[in-house]
């Protein structure tokens, strides 16, 4: 039996976990396939405050070191449920099963993808999915975000600040974000937007080099040549294992506040698993502590 149980290694459950082993609690990390999070797929993180650059592999260790140096203990499985069991919580993993006093659910998400030949291997090299996070990579460059919802356009509007040319892809015959945001990209004479349109091909070796483009209507296809693409179609994430205990939001999300706390006492969300305007590693590590804050006061409480 744990005192708290963390679900997932990402920077909102490994900075948990360093505040519940600090605060003398026992912790167990479970992890399905990542250690380190999502965080680990980008090459460059330029925003994580304390360090001016660091490749996104080195910040996951760093957080992974850092818990286990505290005594946190990690271990390799899928959780696939959750229960309750009297005042306790049972976690259930695709391995065994793990009591727990506390858990703090920590699955982050992960973005849609295009399902594209050549998509995975030029993440990083002009396929993202993230314009906070990899804007700056491409200043000064042509870009393209495929989209038209107020993700897209948010991106859109932040991209045409520091490139030379935005160019906003939409499957649709129209915008579906805000009409700020549509009148504010209207406005931007670097921005223009091709509607009807679905991206078929991602050209490029060491890096991507042009899009293949196919309208809906007409059946035109072109080839744009373009430095990178932002993908905005939505997020997925994976809370399906929690929904026993854990309201979840008509788009997935567990739904929780700013106090991480859940229907169900005991159980906290952090990161990016949970509703939130911003996903980030700075706003998941913020979800960590409060939330693992949240579950020492709660197991402190039961004693
Ligand atoms: C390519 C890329 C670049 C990025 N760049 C930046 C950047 O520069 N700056 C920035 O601030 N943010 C960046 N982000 C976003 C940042 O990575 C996330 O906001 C952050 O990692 C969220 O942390 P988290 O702990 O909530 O979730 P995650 O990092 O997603 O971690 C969740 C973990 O839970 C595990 N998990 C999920 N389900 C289960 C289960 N059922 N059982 C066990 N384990 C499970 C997953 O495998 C994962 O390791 C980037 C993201 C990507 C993909």
């Amino acid at each position: 039996m744990h005192d708290i149980v963390i679900v997932g290694a990402g920077p909102a459950g490994l900075t948990a976990a360093i505040y519940g082993r600090r605060a003398g609690k026992s912790v167990l990390i479970l992890e399905k396939e990542n250690f380190g999070g999502q965080i680990t797929h980008s090459p460059k993180v330029e925003n994580y405050p304390g360090f001016r650059a660091l490749s996104g592999m080195e910040l996951g260790e760093k957080l992974v070191d850092q818990a286990m140096d505290l005594g946190a203990e990690i271990e390799m499985d899928t959780v696939v449920g959750i229960r309750t069991a009297g005042h306790d919580r049972v976690v259930v993993g695709e391995a065994r099963e793990y009591p727990a006093r506390s858990v703090i659910l920590a699955a982050g998400s992960h973005h849609r993808t295009l399902g594209l030949p050549n998509e995975g291997r030029l993440v990083g090299h002009g396929i993202s999915y993230c314009a906070i996070c990899d804007g700056a990579f491409h200043a000064g460059e042509d870009v393209a975000v495929i989209g038209g919802g107020n993700s897209a356009l948010q991106e859109a509007v932040m991209l045409s600040e520091i490139c030379r040319s935005v160019t906003v892809i939409q499957n649709l015959d129209r915008l579906t974000g805000e009409g700020s945001l549509i009148a504010d990209i209207a406005e931007r004479r670097n921005v223009r937007v091709i509607y009807s349109t679905v991206l078929e091909r991602l050209d490029g070796e060491e890096k991507l080099t042009s899009i293949g483009l196919r309208n809906t209507v007409t059946g035109h296809t072109e080839t744009l040549p373009i430095d990178a693409v932002f993908v905005a179609i939505g997020q997925v994430p994976e809370n399906e294992p929690f929904a026993s205990l854990c309201d979840l939001d008509e788009r997935g999300y567990l739904a929780s506040g700013e106090d991480c706390l859940t229907r169900t006492p005991g159980v906290f969300a952090a990161g990016d698993c949970r509703q939130k305007a911003i996903r980030q590693v700075t706003t998941a590590t913020g979800d960590g502590a409060v939330a693992a804050i949240a579950a020492c006061k709660y197991l402190d409480s039961a004693k």
